[in-house]
């Protein structure tokens, strides 16, 4: 606990912050809490968008390349915190600090491109029908933006969010999740100490709430926030979506997944164990992009499953702060919950239960939810197994023909978010990545559905929302385009040849 006291201290966390509050935060390591934070009043919401429309107006003024040098500092101040941060986010997530560290890392990678980004916001030009004239397209900042983040990675998708729309001129109001806050707050403090450096930041430009779901509401109902970005279950987005969509609001959705591994009888299956290993029981499951089902031929189940069921009877599940630990625990009660009531499901919808499925006995933390990695066979897609459960459940499915079955499997959900092939066959590959392939945000080959880089838009289809965040063109989310039409000539003829009296 001391140890967690004194990180806060030099992430510019006070006493005065962590303790007093209402706001309760626990460690899933033991189950002990260990802040109560102030929780922002309600009625401070609407000055906390009105002071967040006043930044725009001088924000936006700044060169964009200007702003990217705010960015760069904010990447060199999360390098020094590295460290810090990456035990907070594996102290309050569970995550084990291989992967707290490696969420930081994600927070400076898209520092480092939002950076290159601010000098590259660039628009088309268009040749016109008529003559002396030209069209061009400017991309222009939006106006303030509201993150609104899940739990699990409570430091790496505010700086997704956060570090692209300061680039494009937008101001920033972060709400981070209740069950993870510390860590959010860790990285907005080396933004703070980022524009402190920066010296030319207008009053308000990162705000930050501390709150549950009331203020994520009053930010997602404010007809001043023009772009809300919401990461979360699909619960959370079917309140969020319609809501924006009302006043006419611009979203990023980015909701839960329910990804797949194919595997056919030409896989490496020594690649393949070891990227269902990641996949599966990294983050103790509960990653957007986990691996949840696996789609293997029946000529090279049997072998794959041996494999399988040897690596997990070797799982290290425990402390996630100890080196070589590989599985840390749920986030609460609630999520362990949801894994027995999974596992019950499935047995009952007709899978067998290979491995896993109970609470892992882990003595020195009984107060923390550790899970035993469950294996099922599945005779078929059931409801169960159409269902995101935030935890480390492998549904396996059999296929018996061709990759075209595979893929009727694998779109047979109501998410949309990644996937991923095992094969060395051409023909396989390339049909899983075609346009009758995987109907996912993200299709991967020969790599598992998760450890996204930056680099690429990140985000899924169906269920999962439908937009993308971070890398190639993502950018243009959080900037209104203007498509402007100039005349250079001294005429004023009419487009489609129309003439006007
Ligand atoms: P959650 O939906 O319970 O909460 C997410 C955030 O939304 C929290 O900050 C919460 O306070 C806020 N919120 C909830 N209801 C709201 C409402 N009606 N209006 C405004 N704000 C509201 O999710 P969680 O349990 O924290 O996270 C796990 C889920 O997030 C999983 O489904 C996972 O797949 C998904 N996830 C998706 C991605 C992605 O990029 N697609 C990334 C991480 C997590």
């Amino acid at each position: 606990m001391s140890v967690i006291l004194s990180v806060f201290e030099r992430c510019g966390i006070p006493a005065t912050e962590y303790a007093g509050g209402t706001l309760s935060v626990f460690s899933p390591i033991d189950g002990s809490e260990i802040a109560r934070l102030h929780e922002t009043a309600l009625d401070d919401m609407p000055g906390i968008i009105a002071r967040s429309q006043s930044a725009f107006k001088a924000w936006r003024k700044v060169p964009a390349p200007v702003r990217g040098e705010l960015v760069r500092l904010w990447g060199e101040e999360l390098r020094a915190a590295k460290a810090d941060i990456g035990y907070i986010v594996s102290v309050e997530v569970g995550k084990i600090i291989e992967e707290g560290l490696g969420e930081v890392q994600e927070a400076i990678d898209i520092c480092d491109l939002a950076v290159g980004q601010s000098r590259q916001l660039f628009g088309k030009t268009i040749v016109s029908e008529r003559p002396g004239h030209r069209i061009m397209e400017q991309y222009h900042p939006l106006g303030p933006v509201a993150v609104i983040t899940a739990f699990n990675f409570p430091a790496a998708v505010f700086a997704w969010n956060a570090a692209i729309a300061l680039v494009c001129g937008d101001p920033v109001i972060f709400k981070p999740s209740e069950k993870s806050p510390l860590s959010g707050i860790a990285t907005f403090r080396a933004l703070e100490r980022a524009i402190q450096r920066f010296g030319q930041a207008p009053e308000g430009l990162v705000q930050l709430v501390i709150g549950t779901m009331p203020h994520g509401d009053a930010l997602v109902s404010s007809p001043d926030i023009p772009l809300v970005s919401a990461t979360g279950s699909t619960r959370m987005g079917r309140a969020v979506g319609p809501k924006v969509a009302e006043r006419f609001g611009r979203r990023i959705l980015e909701l839960g997944g329910n990804n797949a591994m194919v595997i056919t009888p030409e896989a490496d299956l020594d690649m393949a164990l070891r990227a269902i290993l990641f996949g599966a029981v990294g983050t103790a499951g509960q990653r957007c992009t986990t691996l949840r089902r696996v789609i293997v031929h029946e000529a090279v189940k049997d072998v794959l499953l041996e494999k399988v069921l040897r690596a997990y009877a070797n799982l290290a599940i425990g402390n996630p702060l100890e080196r070589g630990v590989l599985v840390g625990p749920l986030i609460d009660a609630g999520a362990f919950a949801m894994f027995e009531q999974a596992v019950a499901q499935a047995q009952d919808q007709g899978g067998t239960l290979l491995t896993g499925g109970t609470r892992a006995n882990v003595e020195q933390f009984p107060g923390g939810y550790y899970v035993t990695p469950a294996i099922i066979d599945m005779p078929a897609q059931t409801d169960v197994v159409r269902h995101e459960t935030f935890a480390p459940v492998l549904y396996i499915l059999t296929y018996s023909e061709g990759i075209e079955q595979a893929v009727e499997i694998h779109n047979d959900v109501p998410q949309g978010l990644s996937s991923c092939i095992f094969s060395n066959n051409m023909r396989e590959v390339e049909f899983f990545i075609s346009e009758s392939g995987s109907d996912c945000g993200m299709a991967n080959v020969n790599i598992g559905p998760n450890g996204a880089e930056i680099g690429g838009a990140f985000g899924g289809e169906k269920e999962t929302g439908g937009d993308r965040e971070t890398g190639s063109d993502a950018w243009k989310y959080y900037m209104r385009r203007t498509t402007n039409t100039i005349n250079y000539s001294s005429a004023l003829p009419l487009a489609q040849g129309i003439n006007f009296g």
